[in-house]
C-alpha cells in the first residue's frame, strides 16, 4: 500500500500489460496534479469497461487526481457501475459486498492506524447510490455517527443503471425507467440532509460537469 507495492517485481515487466506499466510509472503518484493536468498521465487504464462517454467514468478519474496521497490510499468499493473503473486504477482496492462498504472502510482505517502509526493513510469508499443509500444505509448512516475518519463518495447517477434501470432511493421523484414503467412513487432521499444530522465534518455535493471544484 505504497507505490513500492504497484511496481511491478523486478523480472515480471515483460509480462505485465503495457498499460498497466504506465499506469504506475505515469500515474499520480508522489507529486501534486490539477485537474488541468488531465490527459497529461494516467489515472485509471483506458480499456476500463464502462460505457462509453460515461460521465460517472470522467468523475473517477477526477477523483483519482483529487486524492491527497493515492500512493498511501485504499478505495472500497462494491457491485455497481463505478468499480468497473475504480478497479483499473493502480490505486489498491478492496470489493466489499453489496451494502457493507462503509463496514468494511471503520475496521481498514482503525487496523491501518494501528499497524502504521508513523504513516497516514487514506480510506475512500466510492460506490453508487444503490450500494449506499438503499442496500448499505444502514452500514453508512452508522459510519458517518461514529465519525469514522473516512471518506465516502457517492456515485449518484440516480438509477441501478448496469442492472437494466430500477429506481434507487435517489432517483428523483416521477422519473420513469425500463425497470420502473410508473415512474418512481416517493421523492429522492435527501443524502446531504443525513450528513449534516450525522455531523460529519465535510459535506459536498460535486458534478463532473465542473470539474474544476472536485
Ligand atoms: S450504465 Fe453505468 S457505465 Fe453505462 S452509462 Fe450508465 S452509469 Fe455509465
Amino acid at each position: 500500500m505504497s507505490l513500492d507495492t504497484m511496481k511491478v517485481s523486478p523480472g515480471f515487466e515483460k509480462y505485465m500489460p503495457i498499460e498497466y506499466q504506465d499506469l504506475v510509472n505515469n500515474g499520480p503518484f508522489g507529486r501534486q496534479v490539477k485537474v488541468t493536468d488531465m490527459g497529461k498521465f494516467k489515472e485509471i487504464i483506458e480499456e476500463h469497461p464502462m460505457c462509453a462517454g460515461c460521465a460517472m467514468a470522467l468523475f473517477i478519474r477526477l477523483t483519482m487526481i483529487g486524492l491527497p496521497n493515492p500512493e498511501h490510499t485504499i478505495i472500497v468499493g462494491t457491485a455497481g457501475c463505478g468499480r468497473l473503473a475504480i478497479s483499473q486504477a493502480a490505486i489498491p482496492f478492496i470489493y466489499g459486498n453489496y451494502g457493507d462498504t462503509n463496514a468494511v472502510a471503520s475496521g481498514l482505517k482503525r487496523g491501518l492506524e494501528i499497524r502504521f502509526p508513523n504513516q497516514k493513510k487514506d480510506v475512500v469508499v466510492m460506490a453508487g447510490d444503490g450500494g449506499l443509500i438503499d442496500i448499505g444505509f444502514q452500514q453508512l448512516m452508522h459510519a458517518w455517527f461514529r465519525q469514522e475518519k473516512f471518506t465516502t463518495i457517492m456515485l449518484d447517477n440516480e438509477v441501478y443503471g448496469n442492472t437494466g434501470g430500477q429506481e434507487s432511493g435517489m432517483t428523483m421523484k416521477g422519473k420513469i425507467m425500463k425497470m420502473a414503467p410508473r415512474g418512481k412513487q416517493v421523492d429522492k432521499i435527501d443524502a446531504i440532509g443525513l450528513a449534516k444530522v450525522s455531523k460529519v465534518d465535510y459535506i459536498a455535493r460535486l458534478t463532473p460537469t465542473n470539474p474544476s471544484r472536485v
